[in-house]
């Protein structure tokens, strides 16, 4: 069996859902899991009915309702009056609903999982019941069944062996029945029977769950772009389609932030060298890219941005020098807090960390380490990594910028930016000259 994965845009409206239905025509003989993320931005809309809750704005029922209507309007256009589809997605909002009747719960990132969850639970229902008109006939699969997690709310930690058990358990007899098996991604219960989602865009890491526990022969998932770029099409211009990327340069380019694929997805899949395809929903019939243990030596420059950064520089109170016990204590806390320390470095008497500016979370960093250590920060910063670098590449990526902070470890090389005023990014080409 393969494992296929469509993310939000690929079924943003009802054009987006008969599209993937015609792709799906093409593997109608075939054995899929199909992975379903929430339709277009729902996830976004969701985060903001769970904060308006949490605060008693009075406008979480508001915000949900306008959310329904979207989806309500989508279900028009692909269904008769009457479907029993329209039944099925109000039971799903109902049970969210149920959620924001009740007063806010005391861990907000507890009822953050019970209410978002709504939105891959709705799309799947709908995409299900669209590729059953369609005729091609569809289990529809509660991924909570399968995916056990601890109860580390929005950040669940998966329990592999009891995923792996339940998947085996559930899925295979519904492929044996024929048709496709379609599933939630992003979501997983604990051994309670509670919520949990697996991070922001953590869909494409279901499928690669999906993928490892049933000995997927291969994952696809099917994205708005060609294929990896070697850099954000969003930032650059003239980038270039991927061919073929080996597993570990596909976890290098996701662990310092490459958007395209969710950063746990390529770990589980190159563990059973299970080979991974990122291919274009516009573009069914194209290549896209093979993520798999067939190395390629050279690449061009792959060009990664990070926005969201700041600096902290550190100092103890006494100017004494930054020992290895002040960093020990500084890594625990920065670990407690979740804060991604992306970059560092450390002279006599200071101490400086690149961190991922999470709000909240590093004021309240700052505020623990301010009774032993003077802490200066600047943010609006970016960091930008850049693998196989060459000097051209370099030397582009620096205009209009001023660099705080600058590392090159072999082919790797990272710096800190901040913009120089009013300098428009779309200039820059990065793409080009092959290393
Ligand atoms: P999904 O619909 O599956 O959630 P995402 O929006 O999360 O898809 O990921 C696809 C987007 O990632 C693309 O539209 C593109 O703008 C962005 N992106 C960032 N970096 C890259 C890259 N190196 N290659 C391709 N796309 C990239
Ligand atoms: N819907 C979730 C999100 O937007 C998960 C995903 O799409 O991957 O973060
Ligand atoms: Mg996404």
């Amino acid at each position: 069996m393969k494992v296929f994965k469509f993310g939000g845009a690929s079924v943003k409206d009802a054009a987006g859902v008969r599209n993937v239905a015609s792709i799906l025509q093409r593997f109608k003989n075939e054995s899929l899991v199909i992975i379903v993320s929430a339709m277009g931005k729902t996830t976004n809309a969701l985060e903001e009915v769970v904060a308006a809750h949490a605060k008693q704005t009075g406008k979480a029922q508001e915000l949900y309702d306008a959310l329904k209507e979207r989806h309500y309007a989508i279900m028009r256009e692909l269904f008769d009056e009457g479907d029993e589809v329209f039944a099925a997605v109000n039971d799903t909002f109902v049970e969210g609903e149920w959620v924001l009747e009740d007063k806010p719960a005391d861990n907000y990132d507890y009822m953050y999982d019970q209410i978002v969850c709504v939105g891959e639970l709705v799309s799947t229902k709908i995409v299900a019941a669209y590729l059953t008109k369609a005729g091609l006939k569809t289990h529809w699969l509660d991924a909570r069944d399968v995916v056990a997690t601890d109860n580390t709310w929005r950040e669940g930690w998966v329990i592999w062996d009891k995923t792996k058990a339940n998947a085996l358990k559930i899925v295979p007899p519904m492929l044996a029945q024929g048709g496709f098996v379609l599933t939630q991604g992003f979501i997983g219960s604990t051994s309670e029977n509670f919520t949990t989602t697996l991070g922001r865009e953590g869909s494409d890491y279901s499928a690669a769950i999906f993928s490892f526990c049933l000995d997927a022969e291969s994952m696809s998932i099917w994205k708005d772009v060609p294929g990896v770029l070697n850099a954000d099409p969003r930032i650059f211009d003239n980038t270039i389609k991927l061919d073929r990327l080996s597993y570990k340069e596909a976890i290098e380019m996701t662990y310092y932030g490459a958007q395209v694929i969710h950063p746990k997805t390529i770990k589980p899949l190159q563990n059973k060298n299970i080979p991974m395809f990122v291919k274009s929903f516009l573009d069914p019939e194209a290549p896209g890219t093979e993520i798999s243990s067939d190395t390629e030596d050279t690449y061009p420059p792959i060009v990664v941005v990070e926005k969201n950064q700041a600096l902290l520089h550190i100092s103890t109170l006494d100017y004494s020098f930054v020992a290895e016990h002040h960093m020990a204590h500084l890594f625990e806390k920065a670990a407690k807090l979740r804060i991604f320390v992306n970059m560092m470095q450390n002279t006599a008497i200071s101490f400086t960390i690149c961190v991922t500016n999470v709000p909240d979370r590093v004021e309240r960093f700052i505020n623990e380490i301010s009774n032993e250590f003077k802490v200066k920060k600047e943010d609006g910063l970016e960091l930008i990594t850049v693998r196989h670098y060459t000097q051209e590449t370099i030397d582009n990526l620096k205009k209009g910028k001023i660099v705080l902070f600058e590392e090159r470890i072999r082919n790797t090389m990272q710096m800190v930016v901040k913009n120089v005023p009013a300098i428009e990014r779309k200039e820059v080409e990065v793409a080009g000259s092959k290393a």
